[in-house]
């Protein structure tokens, strides 16, 4: 199996071979033909497994097709992955940025603890993708200077973390600001502590997949 067998747009797939990843993890080959099909997708995945690059691509691939770039509006992002901690938020940038680079569009990253000066200007400048933890986005919302009114795709990463560290009301009230019918995909290991319900208000007619 390669990426390209499973319907990944060449520019990625090109992108992920010159890192050297050309065959795709379990987690990846299960939810690729639905996330990319646009289906709303839960994936009980553990840290590892690779599901940084199973949500990126369809992610990436759904904005490009739409033509994100060409409509890039300031401070308004097509796209939004939400994650519980800094480290993590980094770490989700450092793999999207590259295939977004590759299909012509901008990420940035938001979370709390330092200045929001280099936040404004990236949102002012107008980014396609934004990769935050809620605090810090939910401040820059109601400072008007972040929309989610144009999000199309949304990616919940480590949702059961974001449940432990208490951030679930925040995340249901910025997922209250994107627009219904957009692709949403959330990826936990549990199900536990209100993610459940998480699952069944936000995604519609899920597809379930464990690795
Ligand atoms: P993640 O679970 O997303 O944190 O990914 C764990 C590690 O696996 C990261 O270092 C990825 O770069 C790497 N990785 C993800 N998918 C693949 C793949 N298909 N082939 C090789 N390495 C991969």
């Amino acid at each position: 199996i390669t990426f390209a067998s499973l319907g990944v747009p060449a520019a990625l797939a090109d992108t992920l071979a010159g890192q050297g990843i050309e065959t795709p993890f379990p987690i990846q080959t299960k939810t690729l033909p639905d996330t990319l099909a646009g289906r709303d997708v839960l994936g009980r995945g553990q840290t590892g497994s690779g599901k940084t690059i199973a949500f990126a691509i369809p992610l990436v691939a759904r904005l490009a097709a739409q033509g994100a770039a060409i409509s890039r509006t300031p401070r308004r992002p097509q796209g939004l992955v939400l994650a519980p901690t800094r480290e993590l938020a980094t770490q989700i940038n450092a793999t999207v940025e590259p295939l977004a680079k590759a299909a012509g569009l901008t990420t940035t990253v938001i979370f709390g603890g330092v200045s929001q000066a280099r936040q404004e200007r990236a949102l002012n400048a107008g980014v396609d993708i934004v990769i935050a933890c809620p605090g810090r986005l939910e401040d820059l919302g109601r400072q008007k200077l972040v929309s989610l009114a144009e999000v199309d795709v949304t990616v919940l990463d480590e949702a059961d973390h974001m449940a432990d560290l208490g951030f679930l009301p925040v995340v249901k009230r910025l997922l209250d600001q994107t627009p219904k019918g957009g692709q949403r995909l959330l990826f936990s290991a549990t199900l536990d502590n209100g993610v459940d319900k998480l699952v069944t208000r936000y995604l519609q007619n899920p597809l379930t997949h464990s690795v």
